[in-house]
């Protein structure tokens, strides 16, 4: 379970959003263009609730991952 402290080794933000329903485990890089938390990725669910996210203090946690999408968390390389 190393690949998160390879992750958080890159240009991570501390802030992202991740959507509050669902129980969604996926952070989100905050879009650049909204003032409110929004995916950058623009992933499913605009209508969705998204609220603010502190990534060091969720990705430590196992069920928390970054979105792979480019607009927020691209895996470089790192394709198996
Ligand atoms: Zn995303």
């Amino acid at each position: 379970m190393s690949r998160a402290e390879q992750t958080s080794k890159r240009d991570t933000p501390t802030t992202g959003v991740r959507k509050s329903s669902q129980h969604s485990r996926c952070l989100h890089r905050q879009c650049p263009d909204s003032d409110e938390p929004m995916p950058a990725c623009g992933e499913s669910g605009r209508d969705a609730d998204w609220r603010e996210a502190h990534i060091p203090s969720l990705l430590p946690f196992a069920r928390f991952s970054l979105c792979t999408h480019d607009e927020c968390f691209p895996e470089k390389g790192g394709m198996d």
